[in-house]
């Protein structure tokens, strides 16, 4: 990317977090959707613990705007459910299910093991690719990362630019006490794991539920260093140009 398109992103979501620094989740979300600057927006959703709150704000302003779901083929059965039962509660209608390229997992995950030896593989080529492939058509895109995860995003901006995209935080702020009253307000089904602990959910063999007073985030890649999947690293990416053909994935 050239240099001033990122210097031009960077001006832009800093003004951004300039003029909504005090407004609430519901007016950065409207504005978000209907300020030109920022082109052709989709949300991102896993539809985890507490992702219904982001996407039932999304229902109110305009519930047709396209909703990506990565599909890694290693999901809770509980979450494909749970996917379906939110998008027809809230009425959204363009829930775009993006899956890992079938030629990459022939190659590189035949037996749906990679995650077992190198989870980093695993994630370039069951989300981040996906992801950066079908976001290729949108300039701009909003996430449920919250402050609140603590680690690396306990600084998380409103607004900020990976890549060629900048990305929209509207949660950033929320409390855990805010999203539950939230959740409860409005009735919104709950995903069926939080009922059993899971506090942050992802895929089956690298989550597990927390325990009480543990980062919400404890139980993704417990036991390991690892922390995020790698499609929030400001466009530093680790799926190589030609993934289908290097053997070291
Ligand atoms: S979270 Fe685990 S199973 Fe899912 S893509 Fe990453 S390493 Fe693979």
């Amino acid at each position: 990317m050239p240099l001033d398109v990122h210097a031009l992103l960077t001006a832009r979501a800093a003004q951004l977090n300039a003029d909504l620094a005090e407004a609430s989740a519901e007016t950065i979300l409207d504005h978000a959707l209907r300020d030109a600057r920022l082109g052709e927006v989709a949300m991102v959703s896993s539809f985890g613990a507490d992702s219904v709150v982001l996407l039932h704000l999304l229902a109110q302003i305009d519930p047709t705007r396209p909703v990506l779901f990565l599909e890694t083929g290693m999901l809770f059965s509980e979450t494909l459910a749970y996917q379906r039962e939110v998008a027809e509660t809230l009425g959204l209608t363009d829930i775009r299910v993006i899956r890992p390229d079938a030629a990459d997992l022939f190659m590189h995950d035949p037996d749906g093991e990679l995650n077992r030896v190198d989870t980093d593989a695993c994630c370039a080529i069951r989300k981040v690719k996906p992801l950066e492939l079908s976001l290729q058509g949108f300039d701009a895109w909003i996430t449920g990362r919250k402050r609140i995860h603590g680690g690396a995003r306990a600084s998380l901006p409103l607004f900020e630019v990976d890549g060629p995209h900048i990305k929209i935080n509207p949660l950033a702020k929320w409390s855990g006490a805010e999203l539950a009253a939230y959740m409860e307000r409005h009735a919104l089904p709950r995903h069926p794991l939080v009922a059993n602990g899971f506090t942050s959910i992802g895929c089956a063999p690298c989550t597990t539920s927390t325990l009480p007073g543990e980062d919400p985030r404890a139980g993704r890649w417990r036991a390991s260093e690892k922390a995020e999947c790698g499609i929030h690293f400001d466009g530093a990416r680790i799926w190589p140009a030609s993934p289908k053909t290097d053997a070291s994935l």
